[in-house]
């Protein structure tokens, strides 16, 4: 059976009490590994070691084309371990391997696109008209703690360390308890790529004590988590109590609009990927759908084919579009949200709890729920699309903002006019035209509303994880 300790201070060690949990696959429902639990103790000295590292080490002085080529280092040892690191994936989660892989790319791409984000920016320089000058500087923040959740096990992972080292911060990452694997990984590999002690800590561990203890540290200078609005509150308040900046990344509850003059074979392509994909375990979900009147009918039969095709199996099947879920945990989590369905008065066009014992809800296509329903209204995190159909512009765009979420949008027109217009009255950190999931890294990525805090990417990346400083010289006396 496979361990995963922390990695602190350059070294995988156990956890200072010999404490561990079980590591399972969803899939197989067998324990298939243990990891180290992580308690106050190792907290501190993780926080300790990153702490060193940023106050006396290398890191934080060593230039940024040094810093560059080190991330690079580690990218280029992610490639050499891409399987490995997606089959830990596939393994901790029953994500589909070739989904899996994908991830795996991304996660190389965050630490390439951030080593040289940083390496080729500029600050800002300021004229005055006082024959002084000012200028921006931006300096590593200093202790980065860093908290992830299970969806995106890498790649959420990644998309927080990345820009954080590339600073000139270090950092101190939690995985989330239900997939230590591939993060572990990494920082192994991160010993391997010569990163020096304590750049990369990897605390390995349920959300309280080890997340709690982290976000509790007055060592530590930032805070950045992704995962559930309820979690982000709780982080938020426990940073508050040493002035830590927070960047919360949380829930959604996105609409998905289909305009009847959009193109219903792309529409219809998107609908499947938005809310079916990683089995509907996505912030970014098109969970609910709005489909024009006019084209409902037809859209809807497409619809519920195409999401009765998908193939569902083994996660290492290569044939596999969708498999089960992440943990027995979550799976009655999403089985309660279907049962209530009908209850609720709603009706099930396909789709429902797996009667096979797995840990599986089939691809979920609900109606007819009132607008009230839990159903309709809370993130449920899995495959479960909640349509219904409108009349006018005005309504949808109504009917969509009606949320506690923001995160995203998608709408699919080909009317350009009407795209633009609809983009800008949405409420939400990102909004697709006529596609899904396609992300630039530069852009800013967040959510309104109870989807979070903040935004990363890009330079928006560097406002959080850097402090900022103006320096005023004086040109002509
Ligand atoms: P979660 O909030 O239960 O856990 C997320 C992480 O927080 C885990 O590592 C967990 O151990 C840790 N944690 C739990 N309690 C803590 C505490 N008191 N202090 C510090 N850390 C604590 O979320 P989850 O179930 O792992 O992930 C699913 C959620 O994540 C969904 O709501 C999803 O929408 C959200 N998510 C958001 C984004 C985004 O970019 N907005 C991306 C992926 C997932």
């Amino acid at each position: 059976m496979q361990f995963f300790g922390h990695i602190i201070d350059g070294e995988e060690v156990p956890s200072v009490d010999g404490a561990t949990f079980e590591v399972w696959n969803p899939w197989t429902q067998e324990v298939w590994a243990t990891a180290a639990e992580g308690g106050p103790e190792d907290a501190a000295l993780a926080v300790a070691s990153s702490r060193r590292a940023f106050d006396e080490g290398p890191w934080p002085r060593m230039g940024r084309a040094a810093r560059a080529a080190a991330i690079h280092r580690l990218a280029d040892l992610m490639e050499e371990r891409a399987d490995d690191l997606a089959t830990l994936d596939t393994t901790n989660m029953a994500k589909p391997f070739a989904q899996a892989q994908h991830d795996v790319a991304r996660s190389i791409w965050n630490f390439r696109f951030f080593a040289d984000h940083q390496r080729d920016h500029c600050g800002e320089v300021f004229p005055m008209d006082s024959g002084h000058h000012s200028y921006s500087e931006y300096g590593p923040a200093g202790v980065v703690a860093a908290i992830s959740p299970w969806n995106f096990p890498l790649m959420m992972a990644t998309w927080k360390i990345a820009p954080a080292i590339a600073w000139g911060n270090t950092c101190i990452i939690k995985p989330s308890e239900d997939t230590p694997a591939s993060v572990t990984l990494l920082g192994r590999l991160a010993i391997e790529a010569g990163f020096p002690p304590g750049v990369l800590n990897v605390l390995n561990g349920h959300g309280s004590p080890a997340g709690s203890s982290l976000t509790a540290d007055d060592r530590v200078d930032r805070v950045t988590f992704t995962g559930s609005s309820t979690t982000g509150k709780t982080v938020m308040a426990s940073a508050s109590s040493h002035l830590a900046p927070v960047s919360l990344e949380l829930g959604g509850k996105g609409a998905n609009i289909v305009f009847e003059d959009a193109d219903l074979d792309n529409a219809v392509h998107w609908a499947v990927e938005a809310i079916f994909r990683n089995s509907g375990q996505i912030c970014l979900a098109g969970s609910r759908l709005f489909v024009a009147s006019s084209v409902y009918d037809e859209f809807m039969d497409r619809f519920v084919a195409a999401a009765e095709a998908l193939t569902i199996g083994d996660p290492f099947d290569p044939k596999t579009r969708f498999s089960s879920l992440a943990s027995k945990k979550h799976f009655e989590k999403v089985s309660s949200y279907v049962d209530g369905v009908g209850l609720d008065g709603g009706k099930i066009l396909t789709g429902g709890v797996d009667d096979e014992g797995r840990w599986l809800i089939r691809p979920t296509i609900v109606t007819d729920l009132p607008l009230t329903a839990s159903a309709y209204c809370d993130e449920i995190f899995g495959p479960v699309c909640v349509v219904n159909r409108f009349e006018s512009e005005e309504e949808v765009v109504s009917l969509a903002n009606d949320t506690r979420y923001g995160l995203n949008a998608m709408l699919f027109t080909e009317n350009l006019s009407r795209a633009h217009r609809v983009a800008s009255q949405l409420r939400a950190g990102t909004v697709w035209v006529n596609c899904f999931f396609i992300r630039d890294l530069r852009t800013p990525f967040g959510g309104v509303g109870d989807s979070g805090v903040g935004r990363e990417g890009g330079n928006f990346s560097r406002e959080f994880f850097t402090e900022p400083k103006a320096v005023v010289m004086q040109i002509q006396r």
